[in-house]
């Protein structure tokens, strides 16, 4: 299971120092994460470091859902763009044109699509590891 900063909320990773000794350092902040030190923080200050994080997670799922309603209103465009492509002949068939400009905007609006939804799914999943993570290690 991943772990997450006490101080800043981000992911912790293990180093091992001259005497061979696993620690957990924070990426970010350099804070020491090893469960001794984190014993002696005092619980007040340790559960309200907590709740920072979790408030800090919350926002971060909010960002990601906003990237997903964006990316899922892009992709309603890039498909109207899409349809619009096809373009009716007077005989009443309809005829695909990949040079037109609806189909640039459809490419163009169906990849910021995939990119907004992927950035706000990999954002989304992040956020709610942290919150998952932070919320076990509230101490009663
Ligand atoms: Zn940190």
């Amino acid at each position: 299971m991943k772990k997450y900063c006490i101080e800043c909320g981000r992911e912790v990773k293990k180093i091992t120092d001259e005497n061979g000794e696993e620690h957990l350092v924070c990426k970010k902040c350099n804070t020491l994460n090893d469960d001794e030190v984190l014993e002696k923080y005092e619980i007040h200050k340790y559960n309200q470091s907590v709740h920072n994080n979790i408030t800090k997670a919350n926002d971060l799922k909010d960002n990601s859902l906003c990237f997903i309603i964006i990316g899922a209103i892009l992709l309603i465009v890039g498909v109207v763009f899409l349809v619009l492509t096809f373009k009716r002949l007077p005989s009443g068939l309809r005829e695909f044109k990949p040079w037109s400009l609806e189909f640039l905007l459809a490419i163009i609006f169906l990849t910021l699509s995939i990119a907004s939804l992927t950035f706000g799914t990999v954002r989304l999943i992040m956020a709610l590891q942290r919150k998952d993570y932070f919320k076990k290690a509230l101490r009663k």
